[in-house]
């Protein structure tokens, strides 16, 4: 599932491409053409993300929403590509396409449902970078779930998806079965700083890259390979590049997570 650095930088690269003059929408598929024909011919006013939310608005006062989901991609074609009738939203400018497909949310709204859908929404580290830290301390000081769960829940974090949680608590040393009420202010202030660094840096770089020079042991860059890229997701039985202990995979909140059983110690530790 794409996490909310990438759907931020889809506001941004949908903005650029797609701002400046009328834009066509429509459905291949068929399964969207009512909500397509409500912002065909508009100008788009801007796009944002609000964790992994997207939100498109037009010059009609329409809102376009689309959340990913599992399997959605929405991705940029040359206006020239005929799109599949998988696609469920085709825009096009003069001069480029993008299309959607599989999303697990695609829908016009209005104001009021816009204000609705980010009212359910926590704290996102890449719309509030530091201001957002006091937010989120609150929130997760508060819950008596368990970390692994807390941070996939969009209401207490916005953004952060199953690549993101593993590696920040990796980074920061706290086992995934410690309570976020059993976090001391540092450690809570610490998650969030991490996920804003970490986030910005997938954003910036179009994809997860948590490691750092000193672990990886040599330069890091956005060419770094996957399997050099992250600390704990999907490297179950790999040595933990802190302390070559095997990382380990469990379960959590329904999805598979992983740790370092001697980095990241236990609640009961
Ligand atoms: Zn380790």
């Amino acid at each position: 599932m794409p996490e909310g650095h990438t759907i931020h930088r889809l506001a941004e690269d949908l903005e650029s491409d797609l701002q400046g003059g009328p834009i066509s929408a429509f459905s291949p598929q068929g399964r969207f053409t009512d909500g397509a024909s409500l912002i065909n011919g508009c100008l788009l006013l801007r796009s944002e993300a609000w964790g992994k939310h997207l939100f498109c608005w037009w010059d009609n006062g329409s809102i376009l929403h689309i959340h990913l989901g599992l399997i959605g991609k929405l991705r940029k074609f040359k206006i020239e590509k005929q799109p599949s009738e998988t696609v469920r939203l085709r825009l096009e400018s003069n001069s480029t396409a993008w299309q959607l497909t599989g999303p697990q949310t695609c829908s016009v709204i209005n104001e009021e449902d816009w204000e609705y859908q980010i009212s359910k929404l926590g704290p996102d580290p890449l719309r509030l970078g530091k201001r957002g830290k006091k937010q989120f301390s609150e929130k997760i000081l508060n819950t008596s779930l368990p970390l692994g769960s807390a941070l996939l829940k969009q209401d207490l974090i916005a953004g952060i998806g199953n690549v993101y949680r593993s590696e920040i608590l990796f980074i920061i040393g706290i086992h995934p079965e410690i309570a976020g009420k059993n976090l001391t202010k540092t450690e809570a202030d610490k998650i969030w700083d991490t996920a804003v660094v970490l986030l910005r840096k997938g954003k910036n770089w179009n994809k997860i890259i948590t490691v750092t020079h000193d672990d990886h042991g040599g330069r890091v860059t956005k060419k770094t390979l996957r399997e050099n890229a992250l600390y704990a997701y999907k490297r179950s039985g790999f040595p933990c590049r802190r302390c070559e202990t095997p990382i380990i995979q469990n379960t959590m909140a329904g999805r598979s997570i992983w740790f370092c059983p001697s980095c990241q110690k236990g609640p009961n530790a």
